[in-house]
């Protein structure tokens, strides 16, 4: 059995090694580095397997959450309600442009941001809420989007976990999470599931409108060439990226594919135990593209499992140790008090396993012996 990696990009680009090394060499051919003619190829592609009006490629995907917003002319001081438990750039960018986030609590099965939380949270000064698909999996978008027509408020999907999955309405209709809301942003961090090798990300819209506005802010606030019309930053997926996106993209679906297969896997294996809940799919699987397979344990002390994984050669993560509301940077954030039950607890009993496109079925099975043999000996 190979060495069992959390993500493992060495064995995924092997497989796509001499079509990568061809879109590279057409890069390094053309030296058209920055705005070159794949990152406009790439940017269509991504439209078309969306089914969305208008991807704007960026740096990452942090900055694409920042563009979005500015994108919104928001004022300051005015609120953006995002979930407790999630990484933090979504409140890091509220705070950056000088708005307040409201953190609200998250749903226990799906560990997404919980709308009747978010509908406690909407007063007057509520602008845009920022959902985050976490994990992989899309959160709860129809109830969303209803308290966001209700109240009036911007809904900004925060993409970068879910990039592929189907989000599937009450009526049956389908479309692809990061096209739901007004706006939505992603990230191509090499680990996520359309990874570049290096850092990129991407805002996108079916608004034609805010897709102009945003075009010009990622470009210094240019619209026409040396007319600053606003102020804008620079943020820009390089060529390179994009060439290893455009070949990426192809399998996107495979890799989402395959990654199911394995969190169905684990899951055979470990949902009778009476310590583990497994990850909770929504009725239609199409819905999670496990970015992380994500284990909850039940009394017990999940650090020692943490320790024992890590004695038997299994790599594991925690995400998130500290929920948003307890960060150092955030601890003054406004917060809706009688809430967090749910992300304080997460914080303590989730484990993250290794999970990618190139997992075998043994990996798979040694790991969740290991788990199970961890129960039976403590
Ligand atoms: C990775 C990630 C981001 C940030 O993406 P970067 O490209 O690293 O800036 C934002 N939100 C979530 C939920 C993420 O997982």
């Amino acid at each position: 059995m190979d060495p069992i990696q959390m993500v493992d990009l060495k064995k995924q680009y092997d497989f796509i090694k001499d079509e990568i090394k061809d879109a590279m060499q057409e890069v390094l051919n053309s030296t058209s580095f920055i705005n070159g003619p794949l990152v406009h190829e790439f940017q269509e592609d991504l439209e078309s397997y969306l089914d969305v009006k208008h991807v704007i490629p960026c740096a990452n995907g942090t900055d694409a959450l920042q563009i979005a917003l500015m994108g919104l002319k928001l004022k300051p001081g005015d609120e953006v309600i995002t979930a407790d438990f999630t990484f933090a750039s979504t409140v890091e960018v509220i705070s950056l442009l000088k708005l307040k986030p409201v953190l609200v609590d998250v749903n226990p099965k799906t560990f997404n941001i919980d709308p009747i939380a978010i509908e406690r949270a909407i007063n007057s000064k509520t602008k845009a809420i920022i959902p985050v698909h976490l994990f992989g999996q899309s959160a709860d978008m129809e109830q969303i989007l209803a308290l966001a027509k209700k109240n009036n408020l911007y809904v900004v999907e925060d993409n970068a976990q879910a990039i592929g999955a189907d989000y599937i309405f009450s009526d049956g209709t389908k479309a692809k999470t990061g096209t739901l809301g007004n706006i939505s942003a992603t990230s191509f961090f090499p680990s996520k599931n359309l990874g570049a090798y290096g850092d990129g990300g991407a805002i996108i819209t079916n608004d034609d409108d805010l897709a102009h506005i945003i075009r010009g802010i990622v470009n210094h606030g240019m619209y026409k060439r040396y007319y600053h019309d606003e102020v804008g930053v620079n943020s820009r997926l390089d060529s390179l990226q994009a060439a290893v996106l455009k070949v990426k993209l192809k399998y996107l679906d495979f890799y989402n594919e395959r990654r199911k297969e394995a969190a169905i896997f684990y899951t055979t294996l470990l949902r009778d135990h009476p310590k583990i809940i497994t990850p909770f799919r929504k009725r239609n699987c199409n819905s999670h593209v496990f970015h992380q397979y994500t284990l909850r344990i039940l009394k017990s002390n999940r650090d020692l499992l943490v320790d024992y994984l890590n004695v038997h050669k299994i790599p594991c993560g925690i995400y998130y140790p500290v929920p948003l509301h307890k960060q150092k940077a955030y601890r003054t954030s406004k917060i809706d008090s009688s809430s967090f039950i749910v992300s304080k607890q997460l914080v303590n009993e989730v484990i993250s396993l290794p999970m990618h496109s190139e997992l075998t079925f043994n990996q798979i099975e040694y790991i969740s012996k290991t788990i199970i043999r961890f129960f039976d000996k403590s």
